[in-house]
């Protein structure tokens, strides 16, 4: 008798079997989507395997109630890349499952009736034909759209168009309306000589994963959508996955003019409805490109040729709840699976991909850096300025300099808000959040007090609460305190500030833009997220305010994100030939990470920070999980420690580290176990058998847990 075994959107098994529904004969249509009986529930699933004979008694085993849709939803490389993620990041595979699809998979994709003129029509139109003028009308309108037209963008009754069909003059398909066709678009630029030779080699490693390294602006993407272009005309599909904050309209208009080929856009941002329709086109061979965010790995894509993941360093590669995957490390997976090239990019490369690199696990290209004027790099010491000036005179000077010139300044800094703490100079009381083991931040544009990690607002108090104190005074700078200080300097210069609490509103991120494309704004002042993408022509200052956070943060990160982050924001200054200027503000001038990215930039700094994670055995030269717990009381995971017995936990080859607790976050407790292994072979065995142990414990129910591999923080 044979069993089907069905991944369900639920926790527990990572299968459940079932019998075919009643009257089916023939195979397992494997990959599709399934109805069954779940308790007194129904649930849809997907087919991911058949046997002979299962561990469930008959008499138990319930037939599934049918099998839906046509075609088969997930193929088998997807499904192998499910399985993988199931396995590796310890994770129900019907969740795994669950996070691929999007809602209601299985339905019929909406379709839009697409038509085109055939040649008989064109014959028909050139011979002066037809003589009825509507169908004579909408002829011409096809002839003029190389492309076709949809139903929506013809004005003519259903019986015209069905005549026309009917005398094969044109004919009609159903397409999905959200994939673009091809615009005739601009020509492709003539590559550079550099670029020409990255894309010979890349041409020529064949199906092996890739590591493009080259700074900002020195035409990778260009590369990316040049080895697109011969991918696609060969007959294959490709899929490019960008940061989030990445997926911009230029990107995408950059895109959709570059290549001759039908583009899909695919993000979180996306409606149900879109993302299905999209789904659907690519599984069918509709899109030729597929331009996605992280969760976008899981695009099925049958004649997948080429996978990209561009600026692959980022984290938000990783998610960071339910199923904890890198899109990264699934992207050069899946590229194994489906004997295709991937093709990772970066102007400062995560130290693991740089060790795979050398270790010759991928094939490494450089690019070499745009042609720019002279920059004045220099590390400005902090410590002899009062703590509340966030712009030091030497920032100031050449911040007049660059404005006189007609240039732009840069302020950057990692923290919104006005000060990141409140507090009493009598008896150093500061304001808490009550949910969460962190200090209030203080948002004096808003006259409250915000929590930055569960978002909980209240007015600031008017004294201490904790002396007769009658003042509370700002410790440290955020964004609002520079655009402050800013004005102070500049009085007569507008200062724009560019971060999530000043672009909240819809259509403020492209108006911002533009102010600064303009120089409406000579100077911003912004987070991260104005260090990525954009281009700004008259950008000659760039400034990190503080660089400290990244030097003496306890995660072992942190120092590498600081060193992308100092090369992104000094690659933002002086793409054009202007002279620029890079200014970077610490308290620790001699600090040695510091120096060694002064002295050799990013790759001086990678090189020092891998032999140190070496010496010190941590990723890449070792593998970390986590387990993490969280409850909203500490007694209960006092009492989930005591039932695990950590110290039970340990294998040959493996470190225990732990457990520790973690700041109070959103009113839970957390805390953490971490495992390192040199071989992964000799930690996930042990890793599996905990969470078997886990999921049949009733003691584990009274805390949530998660498993963490490959954690991208230990916070
Ligand atoms: P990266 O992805 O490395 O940051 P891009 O591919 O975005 O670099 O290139 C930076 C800028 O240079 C873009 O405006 C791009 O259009 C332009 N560019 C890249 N390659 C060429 C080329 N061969 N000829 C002319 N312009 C180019
Ligand atoms: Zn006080
Ligand atoms: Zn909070």
């Amino acid at each position: 008798m044979a069993v089907w075994r069905v991944a369900l959107p639920v926790a527990g098994s990572e299968v459940y079997d079932y019998r075919p529904p009643a009257g089916w004969s023939g195979a397992a249509p494997l990959g599709h989507a399934l109805r069954v009986p779940f308790g007194r529930r129904e649930l849809v699933g997907i087919v991911m395997d058949s046997a002979a004979d299962s561990a469930v008694p008959a008499a138990k085993l319930r037939a599934a109630t049918a099998v839906l849709g046509e075609a088969p939803l997930l193929d088998a490389p997807l499904r192998a890349l499910l399985e993988f993620a199931a396995r590796h990041y310890l994770h129900p595979l019907g969740l795994c499952v669950a996070t691929a699809l999007p809602a209601q998979a299985h339905r019929a994709p909406r379709r839009v009736h697409h038509y085109q003129i055939t040649a008989a029509g064109q014959a028909t139109l050139a011979a002066g034909r037809p003589r009825g003028a509507r169908q004579r009308a909408v002829l011409e309108q096809l002839a003029a759209a190389p492309e076709g037209c949809a139903r929506e963008a013809l004005h003519a009754p259903a019986t015209v168009l069905s005549r026309l069909v009917a005398q094969g003059w044109a004919e009609v398909s159903q397409r999905c309306d959200d994939v673009a066709p091809h615009s005739p678009g601009a020509e492709p630029a003539t590559l550079r000589s550099g670029q020409q030779q990255a894309l010979e080699a890349i041409r020529g490693a064949g199906s092996r994963p890739q590591l493009l390294i080259g700074p900002t602006g020195s035409g990778k993407t260009e590369v990316y959508l040049a080895r697109a272009a011969e991918v696609i005309a060969a007959g294959q599909q490709v899929l490019m996955l960008v940061p989030e904050i990445a997926l911009t309209p230029q990107m995408i208009a950059r895109v959709r003019a570059r290549l001759r080929a039908r583009v899909g856009v695919l993000h979180s941002g996306l409606p149900d409805g879109a993302r299905h329709a999209l789904w659907h086109a690519a599984a069918s061979g509709e899109a030729d490109f597929v331009l996605a965010t992280r969760s976008g790995v899981f695009t099925p894509l049958p004649r997948l040729g080429l996978l990209i993941v561009d600026e692959e360093h980022e984290a938000s590669y990783k998610q960071q709840d339910g199923l904890r995957y890198s899109a990264r490390d699934l992207a050069v997976y899946r590229g194994q699976l489906q004997d295709c090239a991937v093709l990772l990019g970066s102007a400062t490369p995560s130290l693991e991909s740089l060790h795979n690199a050398t270790q010759g696990r991928y094939v490494e290209h450089s690019l070499p850096a745009p042609q720019r004027g002279q920059q004045d790099l220099r590390l400005v010491d902090l410590r002899p300025l009062p703590a509340a000036e966030p712009l030091s005179p030497a920032l100031r000077a050449l911040m007049r300099e660059h404005l006189d010139a007609q240039g732009q300044c840069f302020l950057f800094l990692n923290r919104r808000g006005y000060a990141p703490v409140l507090y009493c100079p009598e008896c150093q009381w500061s304001p808490q959040c009550a949910r969460c083991d962190s200090a209030m931040v203080w948002h004096r544009g808003a006259g409250e007090l915000r929590c930055h990690h569960c978002d909980s607002r209240q007015r600031p108090p008017t004294g201490c609460a904790s002396c007769d104190g009658s003042q509370l005074l700002p410790v440290g700078w955020g964004t609002q305190r520079v655009v402050e200080a800013a004005e102070r300097a500049f009085p007569d210069t507008p200062v724009l500030r560019f971060d999530r609490d000043s672009l909240g509103q819809r259509g403020a991120l492209e108006s911002a833009l533009e102010d600064i494309a303009q120089r409406r704004a000579p100077i911003v002042v912004g987070t991260q997220m104005l260090a990525k993408g954009h281009d700004f022509p008259a950008l000659s200052l760039v400034a990190v305010v503080d660089a400290d956070g990244g030097l003496y943060s306890a995660d072992f990160r942190a120092t590498e994100r600081l060193g992308q982050l100092l090369s992104q924001v000094r690659g933002r200054a002086g793409r054009r030939a202007q002279d620029a200027a890079c200014v970077i503000q610490t308290r620790a001038p001699t600090h040695p990470h510091l120096q060694a990215w002064l002295a050799g930039g990013y790759g001086g700094l990678s090189q020092a920070l891998l032999a140190e994670r070496a010496e010190a055995g941590w990723p890449p030269y070792a593998h970390v999980a986590l387990l993490r717990i969280e409850a909203p009381e500490s007694a209960a995971l006092e009492a989930f420690w005591q039932a695990l017995e950590p110290g039970r936990w340990q294998a040959e080859g493996v470190d225990l580290l732990g457990p520790v607790s973690r700041p109070r976050r959103a009113g839970r407790e957390r805390a953490q176990l971490l495992w390192r292994a040199s071989r992964r072979g000799q930690l996930h065995p042990l890793l599996r058998q905990l969470r078997a142990t886990l999921q049949d414990a009733r003691w584990a129910r009274s805390v949530r847990w998660a498993f963490d591999v490959d954690p991208w923080t230990l916070d």
